[in-house]
């Protein structure tokens, strides 16, 4: 009951009952308490967002409906809640609200002055993250267990983005540059896996990452670690050396392909020169294989994508691969990924899908990416613009398109972190400055 109600209620009641005093002292007494409960209640929840379109996959939920926030999480789901039992109330009429989007292929442990070679690819995850929507961005392999400490320290510790990792099964990760992934010698199953398990809130799993060997063994090794801590393996590597159907046949279900529509390296892709997806990967999938777009600098294309998009081979997730040369690429940021697909024809459902409740389970972190009544509150508000747009793949065609999303607002663990249009914002007043 909110305090306005609680106050006419309590008047209401006061009025009828005087007249008789015992009555009236022990009735005015219980109303005291009822005041003060109420006092107490009043306005429960300290943000508000009214009148949204609510797409929230885990939940089902699919239409027009309010998301009250109190402290860091969702307080309630429903349709009309009143406006008083809120502190702050964000109009959001005409735009999506849906769970914070998950990137679960990014580059962002960026360089420090403690001595990795690396990390000037990487972006710094707050910089990009919210402006698209993103709330956790997942790194794919840039840190290994040598140095993960130095990436929680630098990075993980000191954003606002909840930044989550895939740790490379090469001792150091990418920072160290490609030439470490190929050295078998340094693989140590046994670090990496205590290495997760002393960090089971920031590692999701085991990234094997641009290996351009020949040899299973590394694929051996990141078995060993993942089943020993339960975790997944994201395969991030064109592996030229071997088969596509090689790697697939090496994966568990659970595992994740990333860069599952590229073209450009010496690796197979996933549709064959006659436009059909091969049957083994259609098979890898109908087994739980799980494919990420990891869209990248060379990952997405165009003639790959969009006959798998056809012939049912979906992305789980849209992995951006984001680093500092594929956002100034086609690639951009994810709501371009997001927009991409939806121009190539996918639903709108089945896009906030794949940004928020498959790549939360992917990762095994059922807890994120839904809009559960007590789950964190991280929240994207979207809106579709309506106008001429181009979309750019890996190897600089174009479609056209008409829709694009645009992050209005964006939430992390009920702050607002991104306001585009100052949807949160007092309006200014000239005349009274
Ligand atoms: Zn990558």
């Amino acid at each position: 009951m909110s305090y306005n109600r609680l106050l006419y209620f309590f008047s209401t009641i006061e009025s009828t009952t005087r007249g008789s005093s015992i009555f009236s002292k022990k009735s005015s007494f219980i109303f005291l308490l009822l005041l003060l409960g109420g006092l107490l209640q009043a306005q429960p929840y300290d943000m508000l967002l009214k009148g949204g379109y609510v797409i929230d996959p885990k939940n089902n939920i699919d239409k027009k409906m309010d998301v009250a926030i109190s402290g860091k999480t969702i307080a309630k789901v429903a349709a009309d809640i009143p406006e008083t039992d809120a502190r702050k109330v964000l109009q959001v009429e005409g735009l999506f609200v849906t769970p914070g989007f998950i990137d679960i292929h990014s580059h962002v442990f960026v360089g420090s002055n403690d001595g990795f070679a690396d990390g000037f690819n990487s972006v710094s995850p707050d910089d990009f993250s919210f402006k698209s929507g993103v709330t956790t961005m997942v790194d794919a392999g840039t840190s290994g267990w040598t140095n993960f400490a130095l990436f929680k320290k630098h990075v993980i510790d000191r954003s606002r983005t909840r930044v989550l990792a895939f740790l490379e099964v090469a001792d150091s990760g990418f920072s160290a540059g490609n030439a470490a992934a190929r050295d078998l010698t340094k693989l140590n199953p046994k670090n990496i896996s205590e290495t997760i398990r002393k960090y089971p809130e920031h590692i999701v799993g085991i990234c094997i990452g641009h290996y351009d060997g020949d040899d299973w063994t590394i694929f051996d090794k990141a078995r060993e670690a993942a089943n020993a801590v339960g975790v997944p393996i994201l395969v991030e590597c064109h592996l030229p050396k071997f088969s596509l159907e090689g790697q697939l046949n090496h994966m568990r279900p659970g595992d994740i392909i990333t860069h599952a529509y590229e073209k450009v390296s010496e690796r197979m892709p996933v549709v064959d020169e006659n436009g059909k997806v091969r049957p083994f990967v259609l098979e890898a999938r109908n087994r739980g294989v799980l494919f990420d777009v990891g869209h990248g600098g060379a990952g997405f294309w165009f003639s790959q994508a969009i006959p798998a998009l056809r012939q049912g081979l979906l992305p789980n997730s849209f992995g951006t691969d984001f680093h500092r040369f594929s956002m100034n690429a086609g690639m951009k940021d994810m709501l371009n990924v997001m927009s991409k697909y939806l121009n190539m024809g996918m639903s709108l459902s089945d896009v906030i899908t794949r940004a928020t409740w498959y790549p939360a389970r992917s990762i095994h972190r059922e807890d994120l990416g839904n809009l559960s009544e007590s789950s964190v509150a991280d929240i994207a508000v979207v809106g579709l613009t309506r106008g001429q747009f181009g979309f750019i793949d890996a190897g600089n065609n174009k479609i056209k398109g008409t829709r694009k999303f645009v992050a209005e607002m964006t939430i992390r663990e009920g702050k607002i972190v991104w306001d585009l249009n100052g949807i949160s914002a007092t309006q200014y007043n000239a005349d009274t400055h």
